[in-house]
């Protein structure tokens, strides 16, 4: 029998506001054939539409598509978690 030690930690939920990561939500269109896919900001929704379309013009039998809001999130230490006071290290060892 494996026996487990839970420690409380405080975490955090927010957006990721990583230097890269899309700030706005976004509208992720994959191809139910081929997998390929695309991400364009949800406020530009027909730039999406438009690539399924274009998808489909340049493969004709891939008519399927998957399309999903997305929005990116983090999950950090705060508080007492070790974790928060490694990061802390790792930032000032960066900079
Ligand atoms: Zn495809």
């Amino acid at each position: 029998m494996t026996r487990s030690i839970l420690r409380h930690a405080a975490w955090h939920l927010g957006a990721d506001t990583t230097p890269g990561i899309p700030q706005d939500p976004q509208c992720a269109v994959q191809c139910g054939t081929c997998g390929e896919r695309t991400e364009v900001p949800a406020a530009s929704r027909e730039a999406a539409e438009d690539w399924a379309l274009e998808h489909t013009g340049k493969h004709p039998t891939h008519q399927t598509y998957r399309a999903a809001r997305v929005t990116y999130w983090r999950v950090s230490p705060t508080g007492a978690n070790p974790y928060a006071k490694k990061e802390e290290a790792d930032a000032r060892k960066a900079g």
